[in-house]
């Protein structure tokens, strides 16, 4: 939508291209812009734009004031037309060219692309289509706006099919599925559960929720994942199950964490959140453990806006899940609670969403895949940049593209990389602090490899419609910054 601001901006801005020079300048100086748009006097079609630039070379070679704006020499324009995504607009930028002209289909200016507003590349972008659109709007006009409706089902359905898993449920957030899991695998006060200390916060505090206690496990070196190798010394006789963590979208060992569970009696919950569609030894994640936790948050592979699903093999658990998601009532019995439960649920709008995002996941993927590869291939050979590393049995579904740094070899650290990458718009985030460090657990431990993640991990731009061109600015960024 065309802001009234940016309407008005353009009527001062533009001129008949039968003006003078100094009818232009006028309107330059009018906009502010340092530039005035030529509409054809006979068609009022866009005929070309002129910058100060432009009529201060032509003055000094001799140009009266009165010589029609038209004639000065000047570069062809660079337009875009209104369909255009903006990801496509911002890779036309250049230094020489920071506004560029909107046009419609018939040719005339409907809106500005200024690049200080438009070139910041964020961190991980969701995509929201026509589609989505439809979907949702669909939901609204059938008044189903709340956690009942056929999207809410249909989701469900899609997302089961895709794990592999019979059973799907929807929840409001990444968060509340994995405390839903937990809650109906009967986790409790005085028990404890196996975490990676390298994770989002959630993964943690969602065992707290149920009054359990953490422990946490440092992570491997290959994948960042839990070290299963770590795990039976933090086995105790308290210990009722262990989290896997797909970090960043790379599957943990999951042969070696059910051998230990299964020896020991322990449940497995997989934390999914970031790995939609990541696959161990050819099967894909969520589906390789008792139950499965996805997000669907804003910056996730595929989002709801905020959203949650747990998937899972066993009827029971499944229906356990769905009454403690619903206040605990009785599925047979309205308002008889035969559990304390929570309103976990998610609404049909959500699901609108989901549904449509996930109709086009594979795309999704694909493109993730395809910027994984293209800064692989840029930043391999950059000293003290190290690529994120995939073992041979797995797929990995890029949720955010993360590089540590290794000071010494780059010549800076993460931090003073993180914040030159900033300054040019470019939005990279550090690794998770490692959970053990934070002040609400702050445990004492050493974990090593974690803590060294934690310090030097760099996510970088990982959007969706991030093009190729983008990837190599950031690439050329990181590059420069190492030279300098
Ligand atoms: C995002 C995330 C979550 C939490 O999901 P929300 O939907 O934001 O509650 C949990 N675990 C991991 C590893 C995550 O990345």
């Amino acid at each position: 939508m065309v802001d009234a601001a940016t309407k008005k901006l353009i009527k001062s801005i533009s001129i008949d291209d039968t003006s003078s020079i100094k009818a232009a300048m006028t309107a330059i100086d009018a906009g502010g812009i340092g530039l005035a748009l030529l509409v054809n006097s006979e068609h009022q079609i866009f005929a070309g734009l002129v910058t100060d630039g432009d009529i201060r070379r032509a003055l000094l070679a001799g140009s009266g004031l009165s010589s029609p704006v038209a004639s000065i020499p000047r570069p062809n324009a660079t337009v875009s037309q209104s369909e255009m995504s903006t990801s496509e607009i911002a890779s036309l930028f250049s230094k020489a060219i920071r506004i560029i002209p909107i046009l419609n289909k018939n040719n005339q200016v409907v809106d500005l692309a200024i690049m200080e507003s438009r070139v910041r590349l964020p961190i991980a972008e969701p995509v929201i289509g026509e589609k989505e659109l439809r979907y949702v709007t669909e939901a609204i006009l059938g008044g189903w706006v709340s956690s009942a409706g056929s999207f809410i089902t249909r989701f469900e359905k899609l997302f089961a099919g895709y794990c592999g898993s019979t059973y799907a449920i929807a929840t409001s957030s990444g968060t509340t599925a994995l405390h839903l899991a937990l809650a109906a695998l009967n986790i409790t006060t005085n028990d404890e559960v196996i975490v990676p200390t390298f994770s989002f916060i959630s993964t943690a505090n969602a065992v707290c929720y149920t009054g359990a206690r953490p422990i946490f496990v440092d992570s491997e070196e290959e994948s960042w994942n839990i070290d299963p190798e770590l795990i039976e010394a933090s086995i105790t006789p308290a210990t009722k199950a262990i989290i896997a963590v797909h970090i960043y979208g790379h599957p943990a060992k999951m042969d070696a964490i059910r051998k230990i569970a299964s020896k020991n009696n322990l449940k497995v919950v997989e934390d999914a959140a970031e790995a939609h569609g990541a696959l161990y030894k050819g099967h894909r994640v969520g589906n390789l453990g008792d139950v499965g936790c996805f997000s669907f948050y804003g910056n996730k592979t595929v989002t709801t806006g905020e959203g949650g699903m747990i998937v899972t093999d066993n009827p029971d658990l499944a229906e356990k899940i769905r009454i403690l998601r619903d206040h605990g009532m009785s599925p047979t019995k309205k308002y008889w609670h035969i559990a304390l439960g929570y309103n976990y649920r998610m609404t049909n709008l959500q699901a609108a969403l989901g549904v449509a995002q996930m109709e086009k996941i594979d795309s999704l993927l694909a493109a993730k895949e395809r910027i994984s590869v293209r800064y692989s291939e840029a930043l391999k050979n950059v000293p003290g940049i190290n690529l994120p590393q995939s073992h041979d049995w797995a797929v990995r579904s890029t949720w955010l593209y993360t590089i540590t740094v290794n000071t010494k070899s780059f010549g800076k650290n993460r931090d003073q990389l993180m914040e030159f990458l900033k300054s040019q718009e470019i939005d990279a985030r550090p690794a998770f602090p490692s959970i053990h460090k934070q002040p609400i657990y702050n445990t004492g431990q050493k974990l090593a490899v974690a803590e060294k993640l934690s310090n030097t991990g760099l996510s970088l731009p990982s959007s969706v419609n991030l093009l190729d061109t983008d990837v190599d600015r950031i690439c050329t960024v990181i590059k420069t910054f190492h030279e300098n």
